[in-house]
């Protein structure tokens, strides 16, 4: 599964989050094989529209799909050189899909701060210039390497050497190679390198409580945003000392304690949806008498790879798959009356998976 990474210097409070994260963490008995990991933090995504279909069809059961942060302890300046747990960190980051960069914007004279001021813009770059030196070594690496091979006219080595030429600058001014523009056919090859600096990244604004319902208003968020956009990368806010109370509330004291802050959504709800948008996540849903539910495909996939998430079989045997969009679902009510309205597709093996689509999948065994 496709995991994002918290990371953050000390004292921004991604333990406060990561707490959070697992209190409101997915049932361990509905996953057991998504916790074992003590870094790992499994959530359900939240999604209305899993309701709306269980309330339409109303099954004995109703599973949401889920998604891991897994939290990336030890950053430090310094980390790229191997100082404190920084080998451990960097090696952390590679394995994760996403960046979740977990910002202090939150002023608390009791609560140091470990470059002794409140500085997000500051924090984010001594984060990001580890992974960039971490790239920068990897990329020279490899440019010497690659530089040779080009010589000898060899078509791939000439192709990458254009993409770590258009990367190697751009590290070397201590930027990220996110803000980069590449081309289609570049992008196979920028992924083959394995760069830090390349994963997309999320930056979690952690806000005061009393900032909580103007978060944009506060300076601090403002400066991120500003600086977010530069490099292509999204912004949500959050509170984290908030969070970790609302993750021990069932269902309605939830909603009661998010009217009571004048505020639509947790901020551990947006995070999730954020991090799954990220990740380039959609969700589509199988709804039958006795389980609705919602599984994670990654955009683009096609039906049998899609059918695969559920079940290997799924994959192999795949014949085909009735379709119906969720909207249509909704607005008609039920599948009958769907298919009555030929709003049912039959879709093959090369159909591209929509988020929403509520899938039957017929396959041999
Ligand atoms: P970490 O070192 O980044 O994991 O930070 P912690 O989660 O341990 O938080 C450091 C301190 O900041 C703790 O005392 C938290 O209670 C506090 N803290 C975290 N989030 C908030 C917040 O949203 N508002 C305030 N006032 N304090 C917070």
């Amino acid at each position: 599964a496709l995991t994002a990474g918290i990371v953050g210097l000390p004292n921004v409070g991604k333990s406060t989050l990561f707490n959070a994260i697992t209190k409101a963490g997915a049932e361990a008995a509905n996953y057991p094989f998504a916790t074992i990991d003590p870094n790992v933090g499994v959530v359900e995504v939240p999604d209305y529209r899993l309701n709306r279909l269980a309330e339409l069809v109303d099954p004995k059961r109703v599973v949401p799909t889920t998604f891991e942060f897994t939290d990336i302890a030890g950053i430090v300046k310094g980390a790229s050189k191997g100082e404190g747990l920084g080998n451990k960190f960097l090696a952390n980051i590679r394995e994760v899909d996403a960046i979740c960069q977990v910002v202090r914007c939150f002023d608390d004279d009791n609560i140091t701060h470990v470059s002794g001021k409140v500085d997000p813009i500051d924090d984010i770059e001594t984060i990001n210039l580890e992974l960039v030196l971490a790239d920068l070594e990897s990329v020279d690496k490899r440019y010497k390497r690659i530089a040779k091979l080009a010589k000898t006219k060899d078509k791939e080595a000439i192709a990458e050497l254009a993409v770590l030429d258009k990367i190697k600058p751009v590290l070397e001014a201590g930027k990220s190679a996110r803000s980069v523009e590449f081309t289609d056919d570049e992008l196979p090859i920028v992924k083959g390198l394995f760069l830090l600096t390349t994963k997309p990244v999320l930056y979690v604004a952690n806000v005061s409580e009393d900032d909580i319902t103007n978060a944009d208003d506060n300076e601090y968020v403002k400066l991120v945003r500003e600086y977010a956009a530069k490099e292509n990368a999204e912004v949500i806010t959050i509170c984290a000392r908030a969070e970790e109370e609302i993750a021990e509330l069932d269902d309605d004291e939830k909603a009661m304690f998010l009217e009571d802050l004048g505020i639509e959504e947790a901020g551990l709800d947006k995070l999730i949806r954020a991090a799954y948008d990220l990740l380039g996540l959609g969700t589509y849903f199988t709804a039958g008498v006795q389980e609705v539910r919602a599984w994670t495909f990654k955009k683009g996939m096609k039906a049998p790879q899609a059918a695969g998430v559920i079940h290997t079989d799924f994959e192999r045997g795949f014949i085909r798959a009735e379709t119906i969009a969720y909207k249509d679902f909704d607005e008609l009510g039920s599948e009958k009356a769907a298919k009555e309205a030929g709003k049912m597709r039959s879709e093959g093996k090369e159909y591209v998976v929509q988020d929403g689509d509520v899938m039957l999948f017929r396959f041999n065994v």
